[in-house]
């Protein structure tokens, strides 16, 4: 099998003292994998989580920033800042972002090309919203619009992250081969579009121990993005161990 990502989204979830003890943990227990781990913790966690993981192949990653190196905006962090202290990975893109932070595909864009330029890899989430709305053709105005500019020679930073929407903390996953014909679909937009072969396109949306090999084994899925499942430290080191 080849190499996989797999990666854990924590959301706003755990507080300082439970990220490290998480990290901790996980280092204590954890089964050597050929796969790549990336742990996304809440921005103000990631520098002590990274600290935790520096003698380790496991990644850490944001959840979001921002689309200029600094300036005005308060509140916010920059790619140059994550890039700064180690992070490797940002998530952009995520539902709830653009649910609850009204987050478009131009705001996305503007922040994906920033964030390649402070050399962070981008994991940029599409999906559709409902079980109904599944046309692909939606999903690739998407990544069009989300990709506007990239140079081709950055393909390589960027894994999509398919996520039905309607899946995502539902309980009820998409199945493994529709899941990756999906992903196929992706690569094969992806190739005809921009010239790039083989683009890494993940699947994420309410996997658990249970359900995830099953998704791991696809030949088109390059790994997969845990939400809820990645909180608890048992069922992560089940998922990621083989
Ligand atoms: C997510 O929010 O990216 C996600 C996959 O969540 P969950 O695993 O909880 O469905």
């Amino acid at each position: 099998m080849n190499k996989k990502t797999i990666i854990a989204n924590w959301k706003m979830n755990k507080s300082l003292a439970k990220s490290i003890n998480f990290a901790k943990n996980l280092i204590k227990n954890y089964y050597e994998t050929d796969n790549n781990i990336v742990i996304c913790p809440s921005s103000i966690c990631i520098h002590d989580v990274l600290k935790i993981f520096s003698d380790t192949n496991i990644s850490v990653g944001a959840q979001n920033c921002f689309w200029a190196d600094r300036g005005a905006y308060t509140g916010e962090i920059s790619a140059e800042m994550l890039h700064e202290i180690g992070v490797e990975y940002v998530i952009l893109g995520h539902s709830e972002r653009r649910t609850y932070l009204s987050e478009t595909n131009e705001i996305i864009n503007k922040k994906i090309l920033n964030s390649l330029e402070n050399n962070l890899k981008v994991i940029l989430c599409i999906g559709e919203k409902t079980r109904q709305n599944n046309n692909i053709n939606s999903i690739f105005t998407d990544i069009e619009e989300c990709l506007k500019s990239v140079p081709k020679n950055s393909f390589n930073d960027i894994i999509v992250a398919y996520e039905p929407v309607w899946a995502i903390g539902s309980g009820v996953s998409l199945d493994p081969e529709n899941a990756n014909i999906i992903c196929e679909n992706i690569q094969e937009f992806v190739e005809n579009k921009y010239d790039f072969c083989n683009i890494k396109t993940i699947y994420g949306g309410s996997l658990n121990p249970e359900n995830s090999k099953n998704f791991l084994n696809q030949p088109k899925i390059d790994g997969i993005l845990v939400g809820n499942a990645s909180l608890d430290l048992n069922k992560f080191i089940k998922i990621i161990s083989k």
